[in-house]
Parts: C-alpha cells; structure tokens; sequence
C-alpha cells in the first residue's frame, strides 16, 4: 500500500493499490521486471539470500517483483494468506493437485470439470499412480460413497462448463474435513468476486487469470492461493523446480486488469441477467441456466453462496444442431469463440467444441445435447446486444 492506513479498506480500492512496490524513481503504475535474473553487491549478499537470510529475489522461475505483486493482489482479493502465479490456469490446476499427492493416493472429483481438468483428473493422475472417482458433484451422498482411506483430495468447479450448475461448496468442504482429505476449488466461473471458496471451507483456490481476471483476452495466466502453511509445505518446491512461473509482462497486465475487475464484472453481470431474462420468455428457448434466476436448478444453494449472478448464460433451444449453428452464425456483435470472461461477448457450442472429446453419455449426462449454447457476456452495451440476440432468435424463426 502507499501510505500507512488504520481502516480497512475495500476490495475495489485494495485492486487498485495492494502489492504495489515501487522503484526508486518512484512510479505510478506498477513497475514491469522484465529480467530473468538478479545480481548482488557482494558475494556475502549472494550467499544470505541464498541462505534466506535476506528475502530478495534469486531468479524470475522462483519469483520476480511484478510477479510478486500480482500474488499480493490476488491475496488481498481473495482473502489468502499466500499465493503463486503460474503461466496459465491449466498449470495451476495442475500443480494444485499433483503437488500433494503421491502415488497410492486417491483424488474425488466432480464430473463436470473443465475439460482439461477432467483429463489431468482421469488420464494423468491414474497415470501417475493416484486413482480418481469422478462423482456427480451436485449428489453429496456420491462424493461420501466414494471417499476411501487413501483419499488426500477433492476437486471441483462451481458454477460448472458449461451448464452452470452449482455445487455446495461448504457441505463438500465439511466431508473433505471429515475425510481428512482437502478441498481445491476451480473458481473460474464465479470470479473472486461473487464467490468466496476459502470463506465457505475450501483449502486452495485456483484461477485460471485468463479469464475475467485479464477480462480483455489478451494474456494467459493462473494463480493457486491457500494457507502460507498448505504452501509451503506442498506448492513451494513442486513449483520452484517444476518451472510453471507466470511471465512477468503477463503479471503486469493481469495487475492492470485486476484494477478494473469490479467494474466489468458488475456491469457483465448485469447485461447476463437482462439477456438471461429474455431468452426465458422465448417459446423457441427450452431451458435458460442462471444462477441468479429462481429457476436455477441449485437456486437455493447459489443463495447461500454467491454473491451475484454470473457473466455466462447456459441455454438450450427447441431445436436441432442445425438451427443452433443458424443462431450462432446469425449473431452480429457476438462472436464465436470457445473463450470467456473477455471483454467481447462470445457464444459457444459445447457439444461440438470444447466438449466434443467426451462421448455422447458423458455429454448426456452433464446435460449438454445439440442444441445447448453458452453465451460469455462482454462489455459491450447491453441493449446492443439484446438486440442481437433477439435478432438472431428472430431469423431462425
Ligand atoms: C479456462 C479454464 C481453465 C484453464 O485455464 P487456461 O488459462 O486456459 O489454462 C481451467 N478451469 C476453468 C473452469 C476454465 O474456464
């Protein structure tokens, strides 16, 4: 922070100023350390830092100062004592799990995961010597029968890709704890600002930053947070050695999106529940998914944990793949793309994109059928693109 303050501040203002160090020619915007390395006045210096008598830098794979202030960014949002930022959200989810477990182990996930989370869960894990169970999230009773004595993790995504459902998060924390195993939340979905995984009971929280947390498309980034303790016993080494580092040049505009990340995601919100409202009262519009809506299937549990709706809209339509495909390409302003939480808004065919690895069971089961689209609400003005969407229902009649 800039100058000493008593209160506690509010997040709006900690994302505007919290981590910031500056050099000394004493600049505003935050300071980007394009350096791999850094060198020492003395061979003394080099060998306490070393030692860690002196808490400098050493080499930009185990920290780097622009780096470093987009962990503390990301602390003071999500209310963790300790965080690492990694090159992608994959590589966080990755060392987020691999980190603290051993083979023999045992790791319980919810199903409907991103889909490379659900490939390190149920092909690199096994491959590694740790068996997962893959259970209906939403189901405690499946996540309690599939708990065994070497069970060290849980994981899971709420609200869930692409269909938006939401898991209980504090009632699988509880059983986690009871199981001796820890909760790792993907928090993707809801942004650190909507939802709170660590205040419910999770153990670890991972990003994939790449999302709303850049929220203008341009950077891949991830970050893992939990407990100094949980860090430095498990994340610490597996990270220095494993080389997962964020660059700094994509630390420095995720710091610069965190400024701004109230503001779009409030006003995103906002438009997703408009655009949610109006497909509902379309005939041609089967179901809409949106927590945030009463008819949300887990409405009571979104309630309870979130704090607002969502920027991503689930909906399916009466109809076939084909006239799916003929609202997509008849969208003028929205564009088609497998990404989210960007400033464009985005519209995706799951079954065919980013879920068409899975067979057609596992599409039926996480509810994903021809004609379900995913709609990722941007920053452009809302009744431009209700507009759009109404036009785009209206011409495939
Ligand atoms: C995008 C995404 C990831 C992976 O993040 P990358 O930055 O693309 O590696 C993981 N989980 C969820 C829920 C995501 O949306």
């Amino acid at each position: 922070m800039t100058k000493a303050t008593a209160r506690e501040l509010s997040v709006q203002t900690k994302l505007v100023h919290e981590g910031t160090t500056r050099s000394g020619f004493g600049e505003t915007s935050e300071a980007l350390y394009l350096t791999q390395g850094f060198v020492y006045e003395t061979a003394e210096a080099a060998e306490a830092r070393f030692k860690g008598d002196d808490p400098g830098f050493v080499y930009s794979r185990y920290g780097n100062p622009t780096v470093e202030m987009f962990e503390k960014r990301m602390c003071a949002l999500e209310g963790a004592e300790d965080a690492r930022a990694m090159a992608s959200g994959m590589a966080a989810v990755t060392a987020a799990l691999v980190c603290q477990v051993s083979a023999g182990d045992h790791v319980v996930a919810a199903r409907a995961l991103f889909g490379s989370c659900r490939w390190v869960v149920d092909t690199l894990l096994p491959r590694l010597g740790v068996a997962s169970t893959l259970v209906d999230g939403t189901r405690m009773e499946e996540w309690q029968a599939a708990v065994q004595p070497n069970t060290k993790v849980f994981f899971l995504e709420s609200p869930t890709n692409p269909t938006l459902e939401v898991i209980d998060i504090a009632a699988v924390a509880r059983l986690a704890d009871a199981s001796g195993a820890r909760l790792v939340v993907d928090n993707v979905f809801a942004t650190p600002l909507l939802q709170k995984p660590l205040e419910l009971g999770a153990h670890i929280v991972v990003y994939s930053a790449t999302k709303h947390i850049d929220g203008q498309g341009r950077c891949l980034g991830g970050v893992v947070l939990s407990s100094k303790e949980w860090i430095d016993e498990h994340l610490h080494d597996y990270f220095r050695h494993t080389g997962p580092s964020l660059s700094p040049f994509n630390a420095w505009t995720l710091l610069k999106g965190l400024e701004t990340l109230p503001l779009r995601v409030r006003q995103q919100t906002e438009t997703a529940g408009r655009i949610a409202e109006l497909l509902a009262s379309k005939s041609i519009v089967k179901r809409v998914i949106y927590p945030g809506r009463p008819d949300h299937p887990q409405a009571d549990i979104v309630a309870k944990q979130m704090s607002g709706g969502s920027t991503l809209i689930c909906f399916e339509l009466d109809t076939d793949k084909k006239r799916a495909f003929a609202f997509e390409n008849a969208l003028q302003i929205i564009q088609i793309s497998n990404n989210l939480g960007d400033a464009k808004s985005l519209v995706t065919h799951p079954a065919t994109t980013t879920h068409k690895n899975l067979s057609d069971e596992a599409r039926a089961e996480l509810g994903i059928s021809d004609s379900t689209l995913r709609l990722s609400i941007g920053l452009e003005d809302g009744d431009d693109l209700l507009t759009d969407v109404e036009e785009a229902l209206a011409a495939i009649g």
